[in-house]
């Protein structure tokens, strides 16, 4: 199992609200700053229109002034003129009355005499009784004629209403005959009138004027529709002819914080288009924000489930009883294995190569699948292998199962699967060893069986025989003379007759008890007795043993006949195999020498003829023989013999010339 990844904190795509707050505070600001800056212009605007009633209070000022003084001087040179009698009194009414008319403030033109009773009056328009409502009160009017006549100058009166309302002034200026008194020349001038010439259109329309006492007392007022209250407001004092008299406008726009429509409107627009659009982008960002969230959630959930199903994946392959691993093919690193593997060959993991450990297997399968035969792509053809193998370090056998994969990179790798079967197959041998045990006891059995019926029927010619010799070795001693190499002859044919009982009653003995009788056996000594049989040997067919055995050798755990039965065999196999060189060539080696502490090795050599090939697969198969006289029984009951006693017997040819026959006993640990 590759090892755990460690788990990256996933990075939020969600903007942090922080940035958010910044536009607020930058909408704050924009609004604030467009507040400021209205108030500013507001204050700007108030100070264009503050200087601008100033401006035009001064022309309004002094257009009355003008009007005024233009009426004074023409009247006052009417006057000169009509006391110094260039004007007659009719010219004086037409004059005067025409120039009443076109002044458009005087109203009426009066004659006051002397006496102060007005004499007559132009343009004529009323009847001298309204024209006298209009004039000032009387005392007004004694006091600016005796004014006039003291000073010699015109003289204006206060402003004074009349009964229907209206208010006037009255300017009287002096007729002098001669240097005599002769009075006034009067004129009535309508404030009012004055005030609307003054103004004129443009103005008129622009403020609220109104004309007013010292002591605060309207005298007129012109109030346009256009001006409310609360604008802007200038008063001046008008510096002819009185002194006490003011002229105050009232502006038609309030100073208020809002001087310019037009532009208000436009900052305020251009405020609300900023916050409309803040609050789109904020409601976009929302948008935005929600759906990245959302796919931040789907995100982290694929990723929770993707991590659960690898969790799962990697449990079950954990879980596992077989090792399973992936390996590159070229370069044999290991890119996958669960927990079972790496406890079935601790120190190997993901990134180890797994030559090291599959080189340990009897069939390495790199062999079976070189990298060079496995194309990309398409693997699911590729063939699989699988085969019970050994990995001999750990001597253990595995089910092998290899097949090549498409590996998550894209690469083809190599996924082999190793079930351990050690068990069975252990179990398996341990049956095939005893099936092998039962065909052996049955093979000894009948080898059994055989050696008895031989030895019972050859006991009886054997005893005949024996009975003959020894009656015909009697009888020649008794008679004499005889012959000696016959007698010789005689007693050597006795011996071996004896020993040939012998060999049949140890036969019957083996086969009456059927139990080899197996206990520690000094093969060298065993070798030396049964060697000495052969040399002993008539002389054509003596065999010369030369003997090489190992002093340290110990003890088998043998039974000491059948040791000798096979040891015979093998010698006399030896034997016939040379029979065709000289005596003198006829030499067997016997070799005896300890492999280990658990096994005695004992070999015989020969230089004879050799095994032929086609003989060597059958050489230990029962009645196979290449002699006319041969049974074919010897190596087959020896191999049966030895592996009785958990040996083997097995053969080889010799470098030169010759077979070495060699065979293997167990070691008696309890010598006695
Ligand atoms: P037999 O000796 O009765 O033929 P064996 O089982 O002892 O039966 O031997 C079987 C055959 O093995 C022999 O016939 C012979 O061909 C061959 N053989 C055995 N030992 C040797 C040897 N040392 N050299 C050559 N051939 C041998």
């Amino acid at each position: 199992m590759p090892q755990a990844q460690a788990t990256t904190p996933l990075r939020s795509v969600v903007p942090p609200a922080r940035d958010w707050y910044v536009q607020e505070w930058l909408l704050l600001f924009f609004a604030m700053g467009m507040l400021v800056f209205l108030y500013l212009v507001a204050q700007h605007e108030a100070r264009l229109q503050k200087s601008e009633i100033v401006r035009d209070a001064a022309v309004i000022e002094q257009s009355i002034a003008r009007q005024l003084e233009a009426q004074q001087s023409f009247f006052d040179r009417l006057a000169l003129d009509l006391g110094a009698k260039r004007l007659s009194l009719q010219q004086f009414d037409d004059v005067a009355g025409k120039r009443a008319i076109e002044s458009k403030i005087v109203e009426e033109v009066l004659l006051v005499g002397p006496d102060m009773q007005t004499v007559r009056h132009t343009p004529a328009t009323l009847a001298l009784d309204s024209v006298l409502l209009m004039r000032a009160p009387f005392s007004e009017q004694a006091r600016i004629h005796a004014f006039t006549q003291k000073t010699m100058r015109g003289t204006y009166s206060d402003p004074y209403s009349t009964t229907n309302g209206r208010w006037f002034i009255e300017y009287a200026t002096p007729i002098f005959e001669e240097q005599r008194f002769a009075g006034t020349v009067n004129l009535l001038i309508s404030l009012d009138n004055l005030l609307d010439a003054s103004l004129g259109p443009a103005l008129t329309q622009s403020y609220r004027a109104i004309l007013s006492t010292a002591t605060g007392g309207d005298i007129s007022q012109r109030d346009p529709a256009a001006v409310g209250d609360g604008g802007l407001s200038h008063t001046v004092l008008l510096s002819v002819p009185w002194r006490d008299m003011r002229l105050t406008l009232y502006g038609s726009n309030p100073s208020s914080l809002l001087p310019n429509l037009t532009l208000s409107v436009a900052v305020v627009a251009l405020t609300a288009l900023m916050v409309w659009t803040v609050m789109g982008l904020r409601t976009q960002q929302r948008m935005r924000r929600e759906a990245e969230a959302e796919r931040d959630r789907v995100f982290r959930e694929s990723l929770a489930s993707l991590r659960q199903a690898n969790e799962r994946f990697e449990t079950v392959l954990d879980s596992l009883d077989v090792a399973i691993y992936v390996s590159d093919l070229e370069t044999h690193e290991i890119l996958f294995c669960n927990t079972r593997f790496r406890e079935t060959f601790p120190g190997y993991g993901v990134g180890a190569r797994i030559h090291d450990i599959e080189r340990g297997f009897t069939v390495d399968p790199t062999e079976k699948f070189p990298a060079t035969l496995l194309a990309p792509g398409d693997v699911a053809s590729q063939a699989v292998y699988f085969d019970e193998i050994e990995h001999r370090a750990s001597q253990r056998w595995f089910l092998m199962r290899t097949r090549a994969v498409n590996w998550v990179d894209g690469r083809v790798a190599r996924l082999t699967s190793l079930g351990d079967v050690t068990d069975r197959v252990v179990a398996e041998r341990l049956r095939k060893t005893q099936e092998e045990k039962l065909t052996r006891t049955s093979r000894l059995m009948t080898v059994g069986e055989m050696a008895s019926t031989l030895a019972h029927e050859i006991n009886q010619p054997l005893g005949a025989i024996a009975n003959y010799v020894s009656g015909c070795l009697r009888r020649l001693r008794m008679i004499g003379g005889a012959d000696e190499q016959v007698l010789s002859a005689m007693e050597k044919a006795d011996a071996q007759v004896r020993r040939a009982g012998a060999i049949i009653s140890r036969v019957r003995e083996f086969v009456r008890t059927r139990e080899p009788e197996r206990r520690p056996i000094d093969i060298n000594a065993l070798v030396v007795s049964v060697s000495k049989l052969m040399n002993s040997d008539e002389a054509e067919r003596a065999l010369t043993c030369r003997l090489e055995l190992d002093p340290t050798l110990g003890k088998a755990f043998a039974d000491q006949i059948m040791i000798e039965q096979v040891l015979l065999n093998l010698l006399r196999n030896a034997r016939e195999a040379m029979s065709h060189l000289p005596q003198a060539e006829r030499v067997a080696v016997v070799r005896t020498r300890r492999l280990d502490d658990n096994l005695i090795e004992v070999e015989v050599s020969d230089r004879g003829t050799g095994i032929p090939e086609q003989a060597e697969q059958q050489l230990f198969s029962p009645f196979f023989s290449t002699k006319p006289e041969g049974m074919g029984m010897g190596l087959n009951i020896c191999r049966s013999l030895i592996e009785y006693h958990e040996g083997n017997l097995t053969f080889f040819r010799n470098a030169d010339v010759g077979t070495t026959f060699r065979f293997t006993l167990p070691f008696a640990e309890d010598p006695q």
